[in-house]
Order: structure tokens, then sequence, then C-alpha cells
């Protein structure tokens, strides 16, 4: 009886004290905990004090009065204060769960609780003065009086109530079982109190186990409080392995040591204390080795299932980051390091190219204070970081032994996501390569079978139409039909550009002359220019103008975007040419009256095929992209470049060497 007292006392003074310092540990803590710590302390004064005085009897004959006047003060003050933090404590969690709609009922609720201490407190100073030679330790309810028994019993029936209507409206299963073990274990207290009440004077050992009972009934709770933060984070406060080992580690050892005291006492006669003492004390290090070739194999299978744990955080990473998508990788591990690490928030941030600060700077920095960061390098350089904020107590060592696993082997799946991603994307731009030589190959064949024959009509066509016999509808007729085939093998040939890959011919050491070349294509131009009611303007300067590419080359730039300034200017409008030169290069500036390129089609009009005329090919500016490029040059296209309206295409040609 007197061991099982001790190891009650004992494992009251623990579990209270882990309370108090776990909930220290939380950082957001909400009335609620303050409330639990100050429980806790009142637990711990109660428990603390009676360990203090059951240790002192079992070592004084007669304990010293200050030692017991000390306790005496803190079991006091511990009782007192129990019933009302009881049931503040349920306000409090009531209040969580939203079950007070007005401000009113939490305040009458609390008044309730806290106003039986204006009749108690001065009741306890004299209390605190009296003799100590009559305290009765054991029951101490007993030397409070029957009032305080009677308030105790009603706060701990309001209590049963309250966690009566918590476990109806619990969320879920366990939660429901957690507060139902509570409505059991309180009434069953309300019935050792009665016991005692009305067993005064009945059965000394009767008396005896009942107290010790009573005193091991916070201990559920308490207990039950440690399995459910541990197995599912109950209230949020987090997991706490760590601590939980320790409490359970020193419980141990005080059991061991007051064994040890004992066994020493009781050898007393012929050993001196000491010695068996340090037997004893020696004896589980003799015992460590074996007991630790005992333990191996589970120890090991302990450790390897939590690397196993760990390291299974990362198996789903890595198969969605094989997907190579960045963007669905973040998706994906955000919420499952989350949940696998029962954290409140976990962000992956991962910086922009070559700029080591996150990129949402815009976050309040105070809001950041609350996260831990744990960055993510790749060969020597931050990557970027891990953003952990836990659910209030500080992050457990496993927690963190997780995350600093993962923030070291994220590095290895994002490079993984990217390569991956990097080698789709040359598939893909391959494959379109592939698709656009064979289209290339096609097309050079049609025209070229199409370009004969097309000639061969037209040459029959013109002598026919200078036979002056021909009457004049026919002839009409006829000039429609030159026209038509003019257009015909205007594609032709813009298909035949396209298809021929480059000019590789040297350009030669003076290149060719471009206002040549423009000369050229607009003469050609100049019927079609002239039928569409455009002017068409060039300007030069008195230079000679050469620029280090083959004529062809020059004709297919200028042609295209001279028929495309034709094809936009409406009648009346004109065609600007000029021609420039800067240190180096010399520039083809095409200009026109067209009402411009809309702003979304931009990007899109040197992509081959792309058109928005009914009979356009989509060639002419992925030929001119692609001619420009292969000289060296660049291309650029302003538009709207005259106020509102208007298009001008710059091309800058290199001058030869
Ligand atoms: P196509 O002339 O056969 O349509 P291009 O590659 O030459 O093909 O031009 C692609 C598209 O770019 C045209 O359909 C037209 O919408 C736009 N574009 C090109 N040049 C001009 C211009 N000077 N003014 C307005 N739009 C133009
Ligand atoms: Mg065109």
């Amino acid at each position: 009886m007197l061991y099982i007292q001790f190891i009650v006392f004992t494992a009251g003074t623990l579990l209270a004290f882990f309370w108090m310092v776990v909930i220290l540990g939380h950082r957001r803590q909400r009335n609620f905990e303050r409330i639990l710590f100050f429980l806790c302390l009142a637990l711990f004064f109660f428990y603390g004090a009676s360990l203090l005085e059951f240790n002192a009897q079992a070592y004084f004959a007669a304990p010293p009065a200050d030692l017991e006047l000390f306790a005496w003060f803190f079991l006091c003050v511990g009782l007192t204060l129990i019933p009302a933090l009881l049931l503040h404590l349920q306000i409090e969690y009531a209040a969580i769960r939203n079950i007070f709609h007005r401000r009113a009922a939490k305040l009458s609720w609390l008044v309730a609780a806290y106003a039986p201490l204006l009749y108690f407190v001065p009741h306890l100073v004299p209390l605190l003065r009296r003799s100590t030679a009559s305290f009765d330790f054991l029951t101490p309810a007993n030397e409070l009086g029957l009032a305080y028994k009677i308030w105790l019993v009603a706060s701990l029936v309001a209590a049963a109530a309250w966690q009566w209507f918590f476990a109806a409206s619990a969320p879920d299963q366990q939660q429901k079982r957690f507060h139902r073990s509570l409505v059991y274990a309180l009434p069953i207290a309300v019935i050792g109190i009665g016991a005692i009440q009305l067993a005064a004077d009945f059965n000394a050992d009767f008396h005896f186990g009942v107290s010790i009972f009573l005193a091991a009934v916070p201990l559920v709770p308490l207990g039950a409080l440690v399995r459910n933060v541990q197995r599912f984070n109950f209230l949020q406060i987090g997991r706490q392995r760590n601590l939980i080992y320790a409490v359970f580690g020193t419980f141990l050892a005080l059991l061991y040591l007051a064994l040890v005291r004992r066994v020493s006492l009781w050898l007393a006669k012929g050993i001196p204390p000491e010695s068996t003492a340090a037997i004893l004390l020696f004896l589980p290090v003799a015992f460590f080795e074996p007991l630790q070739r005992l333990l191996r194999a589970t120890l090991r299978q302990a450790a390897v299932s939590e690397m196993d744990r760990t390291q299974r955080l990362m198996v789903p990473i890595q198969e969605i980051a094989r997907l190579g998508d960045l963007a669905k990788l973040q998706a994906f591990s955000e919420p499952w390091m989350r949940e696998q690490l029962q954290l409140a928030e976990v962000h992956l941030v991962l910086y922009q190219n070559d700029e080591n600060l996150p990129p949402n700077t815009a976050t309040a920095s105070e809001s950041l204070a609350n996260f831990e960061h744990f960055p993510i390098q790749h060969a020597g350089r931050s990557i970027g970081e891990l953003r952990v904020r836990s659910h209030g107590a500080m992050l457990s060592g496993e927690t963190l032994a997780g995350l600093e696993y993962l923030s070291e082997q994220l590095p290895g799946a994002l490079d993984l996501c990217r390569l991956i991603d990097e080698k789709l994307r040359l598939e893909r731009e391959l494959a379109e390569r592939e698709r656009l030589a064979a289209l290339g190959q096609m097309a050079a064949s049609i025209s070229h079978n199409l370009k004969n024959p097309l000639g061969s009509i037209k040459t029959i066509l013109q002598v026919q139409m200078e036979n002056g016999e021909v009457p004049a509808s026919v002839r009409a007729e006829t000039n429609m039909v030159l026209q038509e085939i003019n257009r015909l093998s205007a594609t032709l040939s813009q298909l035949l550009q396209f298809s021929r890959p480059t000019f590789l011919g040297e350009p030669g050491a003076t290149g060719c002359d471009a206002l040549q070349v423009v000369d050229e294509v607009l003469r050609v131009l100049h019927h079609e220019a002239l039928r569409r009611g455009i002017t068409v303007r060039v300007s030069a300067p008195m230079l000679p103008f050469r620029v280090a590419a083959v004529s062809d080359t020059v004709h297919d730039i200028v042609s295209n975007l001279a028929l495309n300034a034709l094809e936009a200017t409406p009648a009346g409008g004109s065609l600007d040419v000029r021609l420039d030169t800067v240190p180096g290069f010399c520039k083809i500036i095409v200009e026109d009256d067209g009402p411009g390129i809309p702003q979304v089609l931009q990007s899109r009009v040197l992509q081959p095929f792309f058109t928005t005329k009914t009979q356009g090919t989509g060639l002419g500016l992925t030929i001119v992209d692609r001619r420009v490029a292969e000289a060296g040059g660049a291309l650029e296209i302003r538009s709207p470049s005259k106020n509102d309206h208007g298009t001008r295409c710059v091309v800058t040609l290199p001058h030869p060497p």
C-alpha cells in the first residue's frame, strides 16, 4: 500500500510537471492552455507536497516542523484552487468549441466557479497557522472541512456534466472516447469522497485505500491526454515524444531510488547503507549490457521503422518529380508533408534564378517570424527553403529530423523534376522540328512539280493575248486567270523559300548590295502596288549598301516584308522602304499604313503557318525570321508604329567583313 501511494504521488508530480513544461513550450497559448497550466500547477502542489511529506515521514521519526509547514502550505493552496480551476477549464474548453453564444453566459459560469473562493480563502489562513502535529496528510480534504468537500464534489459533478456534453458533441470518435472516460472518472471520485466522509470513523485501512484511490483519479485524464496528444495531436499541442520518454524515465529512476533506499535501510544492521546503495546503483550498470542485447532487436526495429517512416515521406514526392512538372510537385508535396508530419503549415519556397530573396517578400515579416526555415541547397547554393509552422508547440525532435531529411532529399527531387522537364521540352522541340522538316520536303516537291506546268500555262495565255482577234470579254477573263496564276506562283515560291533550309553559299568577301535587291523587289511589286492604289517610297543614303548575305537571302526578306505591307495597307496609303547604316550594320526598314498587328497576336506572327488571311500561307514572317537569323542579323517588329496604326519592321544585317 505504501508503495502504491508512493507511485501515485510520484506519477502525479511528474505528470503535472510534464504538462506545465509542455504548455510553457507552447508558442501560441490560448486561455485554455493557460488555465490547464494553473490546474497542473495546483495538482503539482498537491502531489509534490504529498510526496515531500511521504518521504519526510519515511525518513524522519519526527519530521521537522518547518518542512511539514512548507508541505502543508502548498498542499492547502493546491487543493483550494483545484475545484475552481477544474470548472474554469471546462468553461474555456466550451469557449473553444464555440458553445457560448453570449459573453454573459461565460461570465456567469466563471463567477460561479470562483465565488466559493471568497468563502474559502479566509478559512484557509487560520488553517495554515495551525500546529502541524495533527495534520492529516493522507486525506487532507478532511482538514479543509465539510464545506470544501461539498464544493469539490459540486465542481466534480459539474465537470462531469460538461464532459458528458462535450462527449455528445465531439467531432470525432477519439475525442468522444476521451470525454467519455472523464464522464466515468469524475463521478468515481465523487463516490470516493462520499465514502470517506460517511465511513469517517469506520476502518483506517479502508480510509487509506480510498484516499490513495482518490489521489490516483486525476492521473487518468492527465495520462489519457498524453496518449491522445501523442497519437493524434489532440488539442493541437504537437507531439512531444521525447519529453514523454523523459518523464517516464525519471519516473522509473525515482522508483528505483526509493527501492534502493528501502533496501539499504533494511540491511543497515549488517552493511553500511552507503555500500548497499552503491552496489544497488551499480547493479543496473551490470545489467545494462545483457539488457541492451535483449533490447537490441527491438531498438533496431524501432530505429529502422523510424527511418523507414522518414524515407517513405520521400517516395511519393520522387514519383511526382518524375512527371517533370514543378508546379505539380509543389502542389503535391506541401499538403503531403503537412499531413505526414502533422504540422499547421508547410511551404516549399523556391527562389527564382540567381535571386537569393524569396519571391514573395510581400509576406509580412512578423508572420514569417512564426515559421521555421529549412534551407534547400543544391551544389552549395541555396535554391529554396521549407517554411514550416507547427500547431503551437515547438517542433519535436522527430519532426525536426524528418524536416531536415526532407530538405536534404528535396534538391535531388527538384533536380530530377527539372531534368525531366528539360528532356520533355527537348523531345517536343525535336518532334516539332522533324515535323517541319517533313512538311518542308513535301512543300518543296509539290511546289516544284506545280511550278513548271504553271509556267507553261502562263506563257500560252500570254501568247494568246497577243492575238488581236481575241474578243474583249475573253481578254478580261484571261487577265483574271493570269492574275490568279501570279498569286499561285507567289504562294508556291513562298513554299519553296520556306522549304529551302539555308543559303549555305558563301556571301563572298563583298556580300551583296541591299539597295539593288530592294529595287529589284519593288520593280516586281510595282504592278501590285498600282493595282491597290498604294504609293511606294524608297529612301536610301548615297552610299554603297553592302550586307554580308547572298542576294537571295535579302530578296526573301524584303519581298515578304513588302508583300505583307502591301496586303495590310488600304488604298490611298503608302509603303515606305528606308535603308540606313549604323556602325557595322545596315538597316532595312519597311513601314506601312495598315491597321497594325494586334498586341495579342504579336508573339505568334513568327510561327510557321500562323495567318489571319483567308488566302495566306502564314510562312512570310517565318521565312524572314529564319533568313535574318541565318545572316546573323536581327528582326524587330513594332506595331503600331504611327500613333494608332502602321507596322514597322526593322531588319538589321551586318556589313561584310
Ligand atoms: P501571311 O502573310 O501568309 O498571313 P505572314 O507570316 O507573312 O503570313 O504573316 C503572319 C500574320 O502576321 C499575317 O496573317 C498578319 O496577320 C500579320 N502581319 C504580318 N505583317 C503585317 C503587317 N505589315 N500589318 C499587319 N499585320 C501583319
Ligand atoms: Mg505574308
